[in-house]
């Protein structure tokens, strides 16, 4: 039987009169791609957040690989293995591709030898296999902030793996993104999950894209766990119908 890397149990989180998550439970299985929709302020990114270790939550348990995590932070959990992006990507515009990619491994706790030459070059041709990866090497010595957004997602995702993560969360990885690259992204996606092993838990708005994408889908609507399933019933569940015409 497959494996929970992740398993959040009744977790719940106010922002003062705000409650964003209410006693949430769900979990990833280890090598899944695993979906997070709802409609727009239905607590997906606090969620994120909280599994991530970017907040205290107010109740519940969040596991990881069995370990019990709420109480972690942001970088004790990255040293585990679990990374996340932002729906806004942070990159730094000024400096080129490859420059982005070797700050995002030096900024993470506990990596100091990547002071050391030898390392270095290791780092850097990581760096380069990763952009060829993600279809960037052509842009590689291009400063950041002249991409495309669709492409600046691409690097934010690249940059992420840099890390290699056992398991990315990735918040609205293709919002804003062009059709034609979105195709690219979801490929690049699926090949990271397939060919790096890399457990993926995806907050996606649109639905043909977690559709295509995710074996298994959880829905949320006003900070509840509304339905979770296959990805064929959740799409005909009429609560989860009711929820995205109801919330816009
Ligand atoms: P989603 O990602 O599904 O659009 P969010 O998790 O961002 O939803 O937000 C859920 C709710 O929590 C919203 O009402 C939002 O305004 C509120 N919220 C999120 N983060 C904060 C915060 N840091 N401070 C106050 N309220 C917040
Ligand atoms: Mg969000």
């Amino acid at each position: 039987m497959a494996e929970n890397v992740i398993e959040v149990s009744n977790v719940s989180k106010s922002f003062g009169g705000v409650k964003a998550n209410v006693d949430i439970t769900m979990a990833v299985e280890r090598g899944s791609i695993t979906g997070i929709i709802g409609p727009n302020g239905c607590g997906k990114s606090t969620l994120f957040n909280s599994i991530v270790g970017y907040h205290p939550i107010d109740a519940g348990s969040i596991k990881f690989e069995n370990q019990e995590i709420s109480h972690l932070r942001v970088g004790d959990i990255a040293r585990l293995g679990m990374l996340r992006t932002f729906q806004q990507t942070r990159i730094y515009s000024k400096m080129d591709c490859v420059d982005n990619m070797q700050i995002s491994v030096s900024h993470r706790p506990g990596s100091q030898s990547t002071m050391f030459a030898s390392r270095r070059g290791e780092i850097r041709e990581r760096a380069e296999h990763l952009l060829e990866f993600v279809g960037l090497y052509s842009k590689r010595n291009l400063i950041s902030g002249d991409l495309s957004f669709g492409q600046q997602k691409l690097l934010e995702f690249a940059m992420a793996l840099m890390n290699e993560p056992k398991v990315l969360l990735l918040d609205e990885p293709t919002a804003g993104i062009n059709p034609t690259l979105i195709n690219g992204l979801i490929d690049r996606l699926r090949r990271a999950n397939e060919e790096l092993g890399i457990t993926l838990c995806v907050i996606e708005h649109n639905m043909r894209v977690i559709m295509n994408l995710a074996s298994h889908i959880y829905c949320l609507s006003n900070g509840k766990m509304l339905a979770d399933g296959k990805p064929e019933a959740l799409q005909n569940d009429p609560r989860v119908i009711d929820a995205y015409l109801g919330g816009h």
